[in-house]
């Protein structure tokens, strides 16, 4: 049984949330706007915490919940480290890998064959200890598929120098986290350079 949505999609989008199609390690990352000072954490209380893990459902397996907030935070932050570093081409962080590959190891995955009648059916079955460590465990994979899998080079991080955001363009030419966010603002900008300049 998959657990159950604890939020509505009105209740993400008013804790500031957007899921824009990014694998779950890169929508994870994006949960915190380091252009504000202090720091924006979109998944700052409890509340916004399972939000953000309910909307995520779809990229979780079944028998998946929210971790507690303080392991998603540890994991985001390393997941920013490691990001940051192959975005600027930088070597990793050795304690951001550790705890990487220590909650990925967290969860099994178990293929399991099964028949029903002339059909043959395969599955995967997830085990780990709790809910939790399993969102933990396939955000962590998801984070190292994101950066050794064939997109790896596609890893960006906004060009705008105040937004933080970092996403995969799988257009190669993709600059911007949103068109309708930095990049609105940097064609307004551009716009208002031209007609000082005219
Ligand atoms: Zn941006």
């Amino acid at each position: 049984m998959r657990t159950p949505s604890l939020v509505s999609k009105e209740a993400a989008r008013e804790a500031g949330l957007v899921v824009a199609g990014e694998p779950l390690a890169v929508d994870l990352a994006d949960t915190v706007k380091m252009s504000f000072d202090p720091p924006l954490d979109l998944i700052g209380d409890a509340r916004r915490n399972e939000a953000f893990w309910g909307i995520e459902q779809h990229q979780l397996p079944e028998g998946s919940g929210a971790p507690d907030l303080v392991s998603a935070q540890r994991l985001r932050a390393a997941i920013r480290t490691l990001f940051d570093a192959k975005v600027d081409g930088a070597p990793f962080d050795e304690e951001a890998l550790r705890l990487v590959n220590e909650l990925a190891a967290a969860a099994v995955a178990q293929p399991e064959l099964s028949t029903t009648g002339t059909t043959t059916i395969s599955r995967v079955r997830w085990v780990a200890e709790t809910p939790g460590a399993l969102s933990l465990a396939v955000a962590a994979r998801s984070a190292i598929s994101v950066l050794t899998g064939s997109s790896a080079d596609r890893l960006r991080r906004c060009a705008s120098p105040t937004c933080s955001m970092f996403f995969v363009a799988l257009n190669a030419k993709r600059q911007w986290c949103t068109p309708e966010g930095c990049g609105n603002r940097e064609r307004v900008a551009r716009h208002a350079r031209a007609a000082v300049s005219a």
